[in-house]
């Protein structure tokens, strides 16, 4: 059965196939299946309403089930901040030395043991009659006094957990314990009962369950 991901990125394309491979859905970009998705404005207050507004638009642009999802970062000391307005913080571009120099400076009377954060990642599916359903994935951690590490992207480097940085990571290490892994192992867990009543392969599959 063929899903379209409300995503250009074929890095999230490529680990979303890989993951539901096993339960018989090929994932496919809009680019693929050559439709052209609508612009969709992310005004959600949460990350639920903004994958719900790109799951429920690929959806009806394609008349194919579709996966789309939300991340981003909050942070305990400024009341949740960046949250949905990760992808923009420090303004548009993709400079992240200097969004990670910004977010530091913000926390820089903030003491150690007080620069709480999360990851969040949320997963929407939404099929084309109407069912739909949000999965979550979270992975709690601190902003760093510093940055470290040269793996990942975005934020990682001032992402603290156990001591390390997502940077520090390897990227199984990252998968094991981010927000995106646990929100794919929910979606694992979620997705069969949506359309087949077959037992979960084991295999990879079974990587991804909680
Ligand atoms: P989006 O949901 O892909 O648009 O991601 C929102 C923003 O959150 C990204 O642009 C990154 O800045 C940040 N972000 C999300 N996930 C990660 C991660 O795993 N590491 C670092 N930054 C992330």
């Amino acid at each position: 059965m063929d899903f379209l991901i409300a995503t250009h990125n074929i890095n999230k394309r490529d680990e979303l196939q890989r993951i539901l491979q096993p339960l018989g859905i090929s994932v496919r970009t809009a680019d693929e299946l050559g439709v052209t998705l609508r612009e969709v404005d992310e005004t959600g207050a949460t990350f639920e309403e903004n994958a719900a507004l790109k799951a429920r638009g690929g959806c009806a642009d394609s008349g194919l089930p579709c996966i789309a999802d939300d991340s981003g970062l909050e942070v305990d000391a400024l009341g949740g901040r960046p949250g949905v307005h990760t992808a923009r913080y420090g303004g548009g571009e993709q400079d992240y030395e200097k969004k990670m120099a910004l977010l530091l400076n913000e926390l820089k009377d903030v003491p150690e043991g007080e620069r709480t954060a999360r990851f969040v990642s949320v997963i929407c599916c939404t099929f084309p009659d109407g069912r739909e359903f949000c999965v979550r994935g979270v992975c709690e951690g601190a902003i760093g006094l510093s940055v470290s590490g040269n793996g990942g992207f975005g934020f990682d480097p001032c992402f603290y957990v156990g001591g390390k940085s997502f940077a520090d990571c390897t990227a199984a290490e990252k998968d094991a314990i981010s927000h995106r892994g646990n929100a794919l192992r929910a979606l694992v867990n979620e997705l069969p009962q949506y359309f087949s009543n077959e037992p979960l392969p084991a295999a990879e599959t079974a990587r991804y369950r909680a």
